[in-house]
Order: C-alpha cells, then structure tokens, then sequence
C-alpha cells in the first residue's frame, strides 16, 4: 500500500535495456529538494512491461518509495492507456508534486496529465528553487533571453525538468526504500491511436542530450565532409555530435543532432561550437552548457559573446591542431 501521501511523485524512465534514464536519476535530486520544501516524501513511479529488475535498482536512490505498474499492455509507450494508468496511481499517492524528465515521452504525458488533474504545469524546468519555503520553478523563455520563475496556483504541480539541470541522484549501497506493486485496470478500448511500425535508432555514439561534451558543427563547416572531421574530434573525447539548423536542413548531419529552440537543449561540461554564428535560436539551447569553446573565423561572430574561449581562425586548421593535441594527451 502507498503511504507516502502528499509527497513528490518521480516519474522514472528506462532505455530500451531496461535501464533507468539519467534525466530520471537528476529529476531524483530534483525531487527530494522539494518534497523537503512541501514537507513530504518522495515516491519514484516505474510503468511499463517487465520493469520489475528497474524498479528494484531504483531503491538504491535515496526516494522513500517505488511504485511499480507491471502491465503488459505497456510495453511500450501509449498515451491514452499509460495516462490512464499514471492517474490511477496518482488517486492512490495523491502528490504535491509531479517531476517527470523533459523526455519526447514525458512532454507528451505530462499535458495530458496535468488536464486530466485540472492543475498547471512547467515544461522544461532549468531550476527548482526553494526560498523562504516557497517554491518556483524556472524556464527559459522567448528563446532564452528572460528566465522565467513560475509559482503554482493549484496542485499538484506537474513539472518537466530539462536534462543535466540537475546532479544525477548517487547510487547508495543499501536500499533503504520498498517496492510497492499498484495494480491498475486499462480498457483497451479507451486507445485512439495506434503505433504501426516503431524505429529502433541505431546507437553512434554518446547521445546528445546527457552527453558531457558536445562538439556541434554549423554551416561553416561546409558539408558532410567536414562533419566526418567532428566525428573524429568528438570520437578523441568521448563526445556527441551536435548541430545547428542549416546543416540538419542540408542533410550534412541528422535532424536529431540539431541544437536550439526547435532542436535539442544541452547543458554538457564542455560545448565546442565549430563554424557556428550564434544567432539566438542557436543560443537557445546550448547556453547552459559549463564551458563553451567558439571556433570561428569571424572575430565579429556572435557565439564569442557567450564563449568562455575563442579560437579566431578557419576550422579545416583548428580543428586538426586540436585532434593532433587531444591525441598526444590521450598518449
Ligand atoms: C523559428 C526559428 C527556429 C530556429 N531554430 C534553430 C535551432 O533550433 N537551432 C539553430 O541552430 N538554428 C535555428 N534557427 C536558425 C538560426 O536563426 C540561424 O540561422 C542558424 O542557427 C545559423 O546557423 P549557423 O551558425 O550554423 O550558420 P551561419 O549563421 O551561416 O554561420 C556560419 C558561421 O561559420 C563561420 N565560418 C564559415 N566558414 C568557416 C571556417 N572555414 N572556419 C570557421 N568558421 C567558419 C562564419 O563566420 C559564420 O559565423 C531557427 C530559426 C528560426 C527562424
């Protein structure tokens, strides 16, 4: 039986190995924060279709609880049948407070969430601050130029927290909380849509979003050609490869590689932009990264404003000249 009324529910995502999300780990640190603020506790939510193992190894995470919803008919993600089973947890745990990773999953649940409990919700949560005991929750807003503090006028709060905002929670030895089964019930009629074929995408590769160093190519890097040089970069230190727009619209690199208001939202230790100008929608989302490094031939160029370092030069040099470093380095 779920004890821990009016706490903060976590939602917890696993990868196609049943592995627990990074995000959900952050969202984890996120969540105790503020259950200490709200005075309650925090219960971790597993669903899906042989998650058991997953939500075993989320005890070891410092939350007070683990629900688990071993369903079949959630093998993989459903709007209609997995909202259906999110609420019937929610009547049981009754939150203060939802947290959910800004996963394509969670955006998608989280609205229709949020209306089905007649309550408000933060997307892409950057911070969840505490003063005085009251609670807000900061986004960027009109393409990262204001930082937005949103308070609640109603609960719960349903929040999606953007990826590295947050400390990854640690993996403690013991495990101090239990795992609670929550039977639910899923009408299959209730399903509007159907999934007709599901595309597994093929690993290359850290992934972009939780990546700890990002090397992004923009239009300045002239084609496919010059990504096939970032990749060898990104490959030295053990990084993903990002984008601007222009070279997703031209096809030099995949349309999941953009970075920006309309692409991915980074915050990696290191981002190094290469030919990239940094026009604002660009800016928008990699800003928080922890240190940015600019490579760029134009002294003028934009993206030197926010760099912490700046290289002034053509690419097809630079960018050799860092390999050739990285590599003795490596040595
Ligand atoms: C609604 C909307 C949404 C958008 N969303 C996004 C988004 O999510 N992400 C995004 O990135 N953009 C987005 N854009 C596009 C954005 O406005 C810019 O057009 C884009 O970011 C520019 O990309 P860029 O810096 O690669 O190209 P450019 O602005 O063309 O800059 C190329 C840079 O490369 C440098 N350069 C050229 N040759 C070399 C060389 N040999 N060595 C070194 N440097 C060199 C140049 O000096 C220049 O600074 C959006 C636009 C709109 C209108």
């Amino acid at each position: 039986m779920v004890s821990s009324e009016g706490s903060v529910l976590i939602v917890t995502e696993v990868d196609k190995n049943q592995e627990i999300l990074p995000i959900s780990l952050e969202c984890v640190t996120a969540g105790k924060r503020l259950a200490e603020a709200l005075g309650g506790g925090t219960v971790a939510l597993i669903m899906g279709a042989g998650v058991g193992e997953a939500a075993k190894e989320m005890t070891h995470y410092g939350v007070d609880e683990v629900c688990l919803v071993d369903h079949p008919d959630l093998t993989a993600y459903q709007p209609e049948l997995y909202v259906a089973a999110f609420l019937q947890v929610c009547e049981r745990v009754n939150p203060r407070a939802i947290l959910m990773g800004d996963t394509l999953t969670s955006i998608d649940m989280a609205p229709r969430v949020a209306f089905a409990l007649n309550t408000g919700l933060v997307t892409d949560c950057v911070a969840v601050e505490v003063s005085d005991g009251e609670v807000s929750f900061v986004k960027p807003v009109y393409s990262s130029n204001v930082m937005a503090a949103y308070t609640f006028a109603s609960e719960p709060y349903v929040v999606t927290l953007r990826s590295r905002a947050e400390e990854a929670a640690e993996r403690q030895e013991t495990a101090d909380a239990g795992v609670t089964p929550v039977d639910v019930k899923l009408d299959a009629a209730s399903v509007r849509t159907e999934v007709l074929q599901r595309v597994v995408e093929e690993d290359a590769g850290p992934k972009l979003t939780g990546a700890d160093i990002i090397v992004s190519g923009g239009r300045g890097v002239g084609g496919p050609e010059g990504f096939e040089q970032l990749k060898e970069l990104a490959d030295l230190l053990h990084a993903a490869v990002g984008a601007s727009r222009p070279p997703c619209d031209l096809g030099w690199a995949p349309p999941k590689s953009q970075v920006g208001q309309t692409g991915e939202k980074v915050a990696p230790s290191l981002y190094i932009a290469v030919g990239i100008s940094g026009a604002t929608q660009h800016i928008a989302g990699m800003q928080s990264s922890k240190k940015i490094v600019a490579i760029n031939k134009d002294p003028k160029a934009n993206i030197f404003k926010i760099a912490d370092y700046g290289v002034i030069g053509r690419w097809e040099e630079v960018v050799p000249a860092l390999r050739e470093a990285v590599s003795e380095i490596r040595k």
